[in-house]
């Protein structure tokens, strides 16, 4: 039977630890079968390994996001690699020029440092990239040596075409439900099927008809449903192209 996949959610963080069961039910109601818990640091990393001990289809990534540079050292680094076999990918690892436009340098070495990691171990990456596409783009050319998927994608038309030439994965979140996000439903119609993967990233981001409220694994499902109908295809067709993709890019 086929089935919802959440690319990419932070079910990890503290607002959904009081009733994480009830998410979890809801989740299970939705027909979304598997998670995949992003780890920005130690912390969740290690809070999210409790969580898959009582839910094992969830599954877990972990990278230093990219606005925390600031404070990492070789000891983060060696620690992120000496769990790389109890995760399914590296990220959410790249470049957010967004907030903080100070420390690009080191954002750029930790990124590279990171994706070193991947290559070393075979690991797929899962990519944040914020007002730098081009460095990001840049960067991924030069070193990405796994499969990638660019997470929560909200770049241009021609960006996107880019990264498919390179063999990229892109990941449409909640945003494509939104009224007014005209390019982002362009690039959900244009986007090849086999290259496609759907997300929440919640807390952030709720699709319709949810929007205004808190996001939750469960809510993938209406990004799911909107594609389907915007392309014209069944639910079925969709999610069962979403699970290839998803387990190609996971068996790396
Ligand atoms: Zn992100
Ligand atoms: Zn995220």
């Amino acid at each position: 039977m086929s089935y919802w996949i959440d690319t990419h959610c932070h079910m990890n963080e503290e607002v959904y630890c009081e009733d994480f069961d009830g998410y979890m039910k809801l989740a299970g109601a939705n027909n979304v079968r598997v998670s995949n818990i992003v780890c920005l640091n130690r912390e969740d990393f290690e809070y999210t390994k409790q969580l898959k001990e009582r839910y094992p289809n969830l599954d877990i990534t972990f990278g230093y996001f990219p606005e925390d540079v600031h404070h990492l050292n070789d000891g983060d680094m060696d620690y992120l690699e000496s769990v790389v076999d109890e995760i399914i990918a590296v990220g959410e690892i790249g470049l957010d020029y967004y907030w903080n436009k100070e420390e690009k340098e080191k954002q750029k070495e930790m990124f590279i440092c990171q994706i070193e990691v991947a290559n070393r171990h075979n690991k797929p990456i899962m990519i944040h990239s914020r007002s730098a596409a081009r460095d990001t783009y840049e960067i991924l050319k030069q070193y990405a040596r796994t499969k990638v998927i660019m997470h929560c994608f909200s770049e241009s038309t021609e960006m996107m075409r880019q990264y498919l030439k390179l063999g990229y994965y892109i990941s449409f979140p909640g945003v494509v439900t939104f009224k007014n996000a005209r390019e982002p439903k362009e690039n959900a119609l244009e986007c090849p099927l086999n290259r496609m993967m759907i997300e929440t990233d919640c807390p952030y981001l709720t699709p319709v008809p949810f929007r205004g409220q808190r996001n939750q694994t469960a809510y993938v499902r209406y990004t799911g449903e909107y594609i389907a109908q915007l392309r014209g295809i069944s639910v079925e067709e969709l999610q069962d192209q979403l699970i290839r993709n998803y387990e190609e890019w996971k068996a790396q």
